[in-house]
C-alpha cells in the first residue's frame, strides 16, 4: 500500500517532462493518490493534458496565478468534483528575464513586483483556497531554492521572492497548524527545467553545484519528488515549517572554493 493511498491532491505547475512538478508527479502516482493539475493558457495544456492522463486524472483545468478569477473558478471546480482536498504541491515562479540579466540595483518596480507576486504571493492565495477544502486536515509543498539565503550569481530578484516564499511557509504553518494543516518547502539544488533557463550561466551553476555537494552530484526530479511524497504524507505527520533541502548536501558545505 502506498504512502499516499486514498489521499486527493492538487499539482500545480507542471509545464513539461522536465518540470519538478512532473517528478512530484510520478512519486505522488506511485504512492496511490489521485491527482489534479492545472495548467497555463492553450500551449501548454497541449503538454500537460497527456501527461496528466498518464497517470489517471481526470482533474485538468486551466489557472493563471496571477489572476484570482481563474484561482476562484479553479477552485471553484475542484470543490465540486472532489468537495475535499488532502494535499497541494506549489511548484510555480516567474521572473522577467530582464530582471535576471541585468544588475540586482537595476530591477525595476514592476519586474519586483511581478517575481513575488507569482512566486511567493501565488502559495498564500492558493494556500488559502486549498484550506477552505481541508476539513481532516491536509499538507502543502511548495518549491524554494538557496538563492533565498544566500547572494547566488544570476538569481537576483527571483532569490528575493525566494526568501518570501519561505518566510510565508512559516507563517502559513503557524496560520494553518490548528487545523491540523503542514506546510512546508522542498529546497531543491539545480534542475535543469524551463524556468531554470531564464537564469544566466545555468550550466555553470550546476557544475559547481555537483562540485561543491558532499555526493558530488546534482539531484533528478524524481529524488525532489520522492521527498516531496514524504512530506505530503502521514509519514511526515510531526513536520511543518520547514524548509527541507533536496541538493545533494551543498548548503552545508563551503560551495566549491576551488571554482573560478
Ligand atoms: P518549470 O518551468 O517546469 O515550472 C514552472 C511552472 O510555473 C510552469 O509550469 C509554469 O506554467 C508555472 N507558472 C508560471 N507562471 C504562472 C502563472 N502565472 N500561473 C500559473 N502557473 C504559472 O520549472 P521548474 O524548475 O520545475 O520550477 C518549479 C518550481 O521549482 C519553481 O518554483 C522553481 O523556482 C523551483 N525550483 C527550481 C529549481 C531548478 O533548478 N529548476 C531549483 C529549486 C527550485
Amino acid at each position: 500500500m502506498g504512502i499516499l493511498e486514498g489521499k486527493k491532491g492538487l499539482i500545480l505547475g507542471t509545464a513539461n517532462d522536465k518540470s519538478i512538478a512532473w517528478g512530484v508527479t510520478q512519486a505522488c502516482h506511485r504512492e496511490g493518490a489521485e491527482l489534479g493539475f492545472n495548467y497555463l493558457g492553450e500551449a501548454l495544456e497541449k503538454r500537460v493534458r497527456p501527461l496528466a492522463e498518464s497517470v489517471d486524472a481526470k482533474f485538468i483545468e486551466p489557472m493563471d496565478v496571477g489572476d484570482d478569477a481563474s484561482m476562484d473558478a479553479f477552485f471553484a471546480k475542484v470543490a465540486e468534483r472532489w468537495g475535499k482536498l488532502d494535499f497541494i504541491v506549489h511548484s510555480i515562479a516567474f521572473a522577467n528575464k530582464d530582471a535576471l540579466k541585468n544588475r540586482f540595483s537595476n530591477t525595476s518596480r514592476e519586474d519586483f513586483q511581478l517575481a513575488l507576486n507569482i512566486s511567493a504571493y501565488s502559495f498564500v492565495a492558493v494556500a488559502g483556497r486549498a484550506a477552505a477544502l481541508m476539513q481532516n486536515g491536509g499538507s502543502m509543498v511548495t518549491m524554494t531554492y538557496l538563492g533565498a539565503v544566500r547572494a547566488v550569481p544570476n538569481y537576483h530578484v527571483m532569490g528575493v521572492a525566494k526568501a518570501a516564499l519561505e518566510s510565508s511557509t512559516r507563517y502559513l504553518a503557524q496560520d494553518l497548524g490548528p487545523d491540523g494543516i503542514r506546510v512546508n518547502a522542498v529546497s531543491a539544488g539545480p534542475i535543469r527545467t524551463l524556468a531554470a533557463s531564464a537564469v544566466g550561466d545555468f550550466r555553470n551553476l550546476m557544475a559547481k553545484s555537483a562540485r561543491g555537494s558532499m555526493l558530488k552530484r546534482n539531484v533528478s526530479q524524481e529524488e525532489v519528488g520522492n521527498t516531496a511524497a514524504y512530506l505530503l504524507s502521514d509519514l511526515a505527520s510531526g513536520v511543518t515549517g520547514e524548509v527541507h533541502y533536496v541538493d545533494s548536501g551543498f548548503h552545508i558545505g563551503a560551495g566549491d572554493p576551488g571554482a573560478e
